[in-house]
């Protein structure tokens, strides 16, 4: 089966199911047009992220990995009025664009964003004793997972779902030896995940217009 398929199969299944809208159109555009990479989300995973969110009835969400704020905004809408959803994001030109995007989607109230590497940001969240996140979304520097995972699990509690992104990386996952910090970050985190005991998970590999990839999905099961 070819890229070409799976692309034209995405865009089938996305213009039936998770059709873009004016908000989710423009947070694309500015993004585009802003020199940001297009490494968001497909929309069709981007309302996946959203039906998990609300099959979790989640009302407290953490993303590590905010970009354009696309991701963001599917996740940000299956919140109840009161529900908040804190993103992570390192890059200042990546955080103004999203924040422009969060208001333009009506979501500014309900939406913080947090600028700085997450590996600041996630102690300072811890310190405020902010938490359990009934959700988490991690989708940024993949060599650091094994660590936003562990950030995560001390911030989650019993029921917590826990999403990474992008742990198959064209297959490359299998490979022991890779020189690439991302592959090396994505063993670790599978590796750390099968003895991890307060947790159940599964991982499932992906095609579509993002090529081929995957996610985990991780229930915490324990109180951490
Ligand atoms: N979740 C977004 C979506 O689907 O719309 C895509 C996120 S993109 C794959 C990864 C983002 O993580 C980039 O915006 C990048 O700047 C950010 N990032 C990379 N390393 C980071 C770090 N150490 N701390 C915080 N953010 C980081």
């Amino acid at each position: 089966m070819s890229e070409q398929l799976w692309t034209a199969v995405d865009a089938y299944i996305c213009d039936l199911l998770a059709p873009g809208d004016p908000a989710l159109d423009a947070a694309l555009e500015a993004s585009a047009a802003a020199g940001l990479p297009s490494i968001q989300v497909a929309p069709n995973q981007g309302k996946l992220l959203q039906l998990l969110a609300r099959i979790q009835g989640a009302r407290s969400i953490l993303e590590i990995g905010t970009l354009g704020g696309y991701s963001t905004i599917w996740l940000a809408r299956a919140l109840p009025p009161e529900g908040r959803l804190i993103t992570l994001e390192a890059d200042p030109k990546h955080a103004e664009v999203a924040r422009a995007n969060f208001a333009r989607a009506g979501l500014a109230g309900q939406i913080e964003l947090r600028l700085g590497q997450a590996l600041d940001t996630l102690p300072q969240l811890s310190m405020e004793r902010l938490g359990p996140f009934d959700l988490f979304f991690i989708d940024a520097d993949k060599a650091n997972i094994p660590a936003y995972f562990n950030f995560a699990l001390g911030l989650s509690r019993r029921g917590s779902l826990i999403i990474v992104d992008n742990v198959v990386r064209n297959g490359a996952v299998i490979d022991p030896d890779s020189a690439d910090p991302d592959v090396q970050g994505v063993r670790r985190f599978n590796e750390i995940l099968s003895r991890e005991t307060r947790v159940a998970a599964t991982a499932i590999q992906t095609v579509g217009g993002k090529g081929y990839d995957g996610f985990a999905l991780v229930l915490v099961t324990a109180d951490p």
